[in-house]
């Protein structure tokens, strides 16, 4: 059902997210650990300049192609994947998971009016996930004290909310800790959770251009979506570089 397509160094698990979490419940129940990272553009072009991260990011247990901009690299390189896994996405599946078998969940990362607020809304929507625990997002992430604090929670999910690079970073920390469970990082998604940003509307998304939908709302995301034409420059010099061999 997996195999793997690599852009630009990243490889990408070519799975739905139908698989996705179907492979991640199986693990938990299982419990292995798993450190799972759901990459867009932005993520695989910080890695090319950052070797630490790109080193990081080879050490996950998955990694799920978040977003139209991976779906179309592995196009343009001929070597397509099923579909776009948002990370939004694959973090609503897995607090369905966790509410249909009422597994623990430890939420951590945000500010902390925004965890509240985010607490309250999956106490509503998921009312038999066991809250396992959660904390807000600004503190020291070298702070040994605070991976101890997760782990004794012994969560079978723990969302980290800090943005990468931090939240993949403080992941690798937690994991060397623990025993068993599942670990991502889900960047701005308790923003959104809280109600404080709100996703696109259903058409947007559907016609895959929640990045522009975002760049309106938001245009102090210009900056870092300027990723974008880069990235793509990068996928056809790939392309160029593999037609040569
Ligand atoms: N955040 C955090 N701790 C920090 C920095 C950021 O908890 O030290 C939170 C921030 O409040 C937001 C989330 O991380 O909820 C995502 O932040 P950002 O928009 O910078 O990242 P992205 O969504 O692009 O991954």
């Amino acid at each position: 059902m997996n195999n793997k397509v690599t852009i630009l160094g990243i490889p990408f698990d070519n799975m739905t997210r139908k698989e996705f979490l179907s492979v991640l419940y199986k693990r938990m129940e299982d419990k292995e650990k798993t450190f799972l990272v759901t990459a867009n553009p932005e993520i695989v072009m910080f890695a090319k300049s950052n070797e630490d991260y790109f080193k990081l990011l080879l050490e996950a247990d998955f990694i799920a192609p978040d977003g139209i901009g991976v779906v179309r690299a592995a196009k343009t390189l001929n070597t397509p994947i099923k579909e776009r896994v948002p990370g939004f996405e694959l973090m609503l599946g897995l607090l369905e998971l966790a509410n249909m078998e009422g597994k623990r969940v430890y939420f951590i990362g945000a500010k902390e009016d925004v965890l509240n607020l985010t607490i309250e809304n999956v106490k509503k929507e998921w009312p038999h996930i066991e809250i396992a625990g959660y904390h807000h997002g600004y503190f020291d992430h070298d702070d040994p004290e605070k991976i101890q604090m997760v782990k004794e929670a012994n969560a079978d999910i723990v969302l980290v909310a800090f943005g990468f690079p931090r939240q993949e970073e403080w992941i690798k920390k937690y994991l060397n800790e623990v025993e068993h469970g599942i670990a991502v990082g889900v960047g701005g998604s308790f923003d959104v959770i809280s109600g404080k940003t709100k996703r696109a509307p259903f058409l947007v998304q559907r016609f895959h251009v929640e990045w522009l939908y975002r760049l309106i709302k938001q245009p102090s995301r210009y900056k870092r979506m300027s990723v974008l034409p880069l990235f793509l420059r990068e996928i056809y010099k790939q392309k160029k570089r593999k037609s040569e061999i």
